[in-house]
């Protein structure tokens, strides 16, 4: 079964995620991502731009700064007390939570008394420029969002966008969390894949519909099963203050159904409020109906590193002793990460077949340096052949390519499919075409 421990546990050991500043005791909230993580990580990154600016028409994307000027954050509300958690702290172990993490007015950890809840904000402060005073403070972004909005005359003008349309954005996004947890789940830097798409008011229902089964089916297509993830309808107490309607893409994870991405109907609120706060007309002009008007937003909201969070646990599988040769008994365990092909850090591994055989580690390291141009290939000489099928299992590499005493007679190697592990012999001549065919 999956844990977070045995997730936590693989990402470290394998490369995928480290945490911060581990040599110094760690940073708390805040994650590295590894080699293998950041090609996951590339992946879905890619696939979601494709999928907003590709595959849909009238998307277009950006990329704002981070730094912006404070005067943003006042006018979206998040400075307010729009942005703020619930903080408590138990008065025995002085540990602090959100006020939504505490049960019976008892410290989750040590059973202790807890304090009255303060509001507290979540945005983290910085200064720009050499004087640390009130003058140069500013945050780094809580959201990625607020770049779009700031910037929709441009955007509108500059590609002569007509409503309806989107703009995507990919970024950093920082919150001063009080009780990071839960791997990466809950971080203090993270990265946003965010689409806001404007469009008339009177439309904007039937468009958060259509973009909130937009989203869950981006999720099936990439191998979460449907009894994995759901919708949850949130009600307006718990909405976020710029909400008029909220629904969000809970996944199962092995501490419970917690969300991965957001749906809003973010009305005008951004654009109303940035008019007002800026003094700029970010009204939308029709010029057909001659109608004027401030268009609504519907916002998809994902985080990367959740989403990646969710694809490793539904991809995670333990099967017991004897898939590959490195286990007889069934008390071994092996692990086979399931990934889609299309997330999966590496595509292809090299292995020949035993590395004191000149001929066929040559033969091995020319098929690397042809592959290596148009795939993440990795290649590995190193241990039993059972035991390098299983290391590219554990990672979710889809196919291996063995080159065996065969190929130094007649030029063919094997396939093997990580799934099925069925293995099928080719010419060398004709791998690059195969694993082409292979990942579409
Ligand atoms: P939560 O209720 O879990 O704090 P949220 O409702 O505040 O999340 P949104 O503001 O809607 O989250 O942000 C959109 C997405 O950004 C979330 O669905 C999540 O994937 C991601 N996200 C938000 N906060 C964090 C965080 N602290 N760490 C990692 N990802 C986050």
């Amino acid at each position: 079964m999956v844990t977070l421990d045995k997730i936590f546990s693989l990402c470290k050991r394998r490369g995928f995620i480290f945490p911060s500043s581990e040599i110094y005791g760690g940073f708390g909230g805040v994650y590295d991502f590894g080699p293998l993580g950041v090609e996951m990580k590339n992946n879905i990154k890619r696939l979601w731009w494709d999928e907003m600016i590709k595959f849909h028409e009238n998307i277009v994307g950006i990329d704002a700064a981070i730094l912006m000027s404070p005067k943003i954050w006042e006018a979206s509300g998040h400075l307010t007390a729009g942005f703020a958690d619930e903080l408590v702290e138990c008065k025995n172990c002085h540990k602090r939570f959100r006020g939504d993490e505490v049960k019976d007015l008892k410290c989750p950890e040590c059973g202790g008394e807890i304090t009255k809840s303060r509001k507290f904000n979540l945005m983290m402060k910085t200064f720009v420029g050499p004087v640390e005073d009130k003058s140069t403070l500013t945050y780094l972004r809580a959201e990625t969002c607020q770049g779009i909005y700031v910037n929709f005359n441009n955007v509108l003008s500059s590609m002569r966008m007509k409503i309806p349309f989107g703009i995507a954005q990919i970024g950093k996004a920082f919150r001063n969390e009080i009780n990071p947890k839960d791997f990466i789940f809950r971080t203090r830097e993270f990265e946003q894949m965010e689409m806001q798409w404007f469009c008339h008011p009177k439309n904007a229902d039937n468009f958060f519909d259509f973009w909130r089964d937009e989203r869950i089916k981006w999720y099936y297509s990439l191998g979460i099963k449907k009894d994995e993830i759901r919708f949850k309808e949130v009600d307006s107490s718990e909405r976020a203050h710029y909400a008029k309607r909220q629904v969000d893409i809970e996944y199962k994870f092995p501490f419970g159904w917690k969300e991965i991405e957001g749906i809003h109907n973010r009305g005008d609120w951004d654009l109303s409020n940035h008019s007002k706060h800026s003094r700029q007309d970010l009204m939308y002009f029709d010029q057909k109906t001659r109608e004027k008007y401030f268009p609504y937003v519907i916002e998809t909201s994902v985080g990367v590193e959740r989403s990646l969070f969710a694809f490793l646990c539904a991809a995670y599988q333990e099967i017991k002793g004897g898939r590959t040769k490195t286990t007889k008994s069934s008390k071994d365990v092996e692990i086979l990460l399931k990934l889609d092909k299309k997330i999966s850090p590496f595509k292809v591994a090299i292995l020949p077949l035993v590395k004191n055989k000149p001929g066929l580690t040559k033969i091995a390291k020319e098929i690397y340096q042809k592959l290596k141009l148009n795939f993440m290939v990795i290649y590995d000489e190193v241990g039993t052949i059972g035991r390098r099928y299983r290391r590219q299992d554990e990672i979710g590499t889809p196919y291996a390519i063995t080159c065996d005493f065969e190929t130094l007679k007649d030029n063919t190697v094997t396939i093997r499919d990580r799934d099925t592990m069925e293995q099928k012999r080719i010419n060398i001549n004709e791998v690059n075409e195969e694993i082409n065919k292979l990942l579409k």
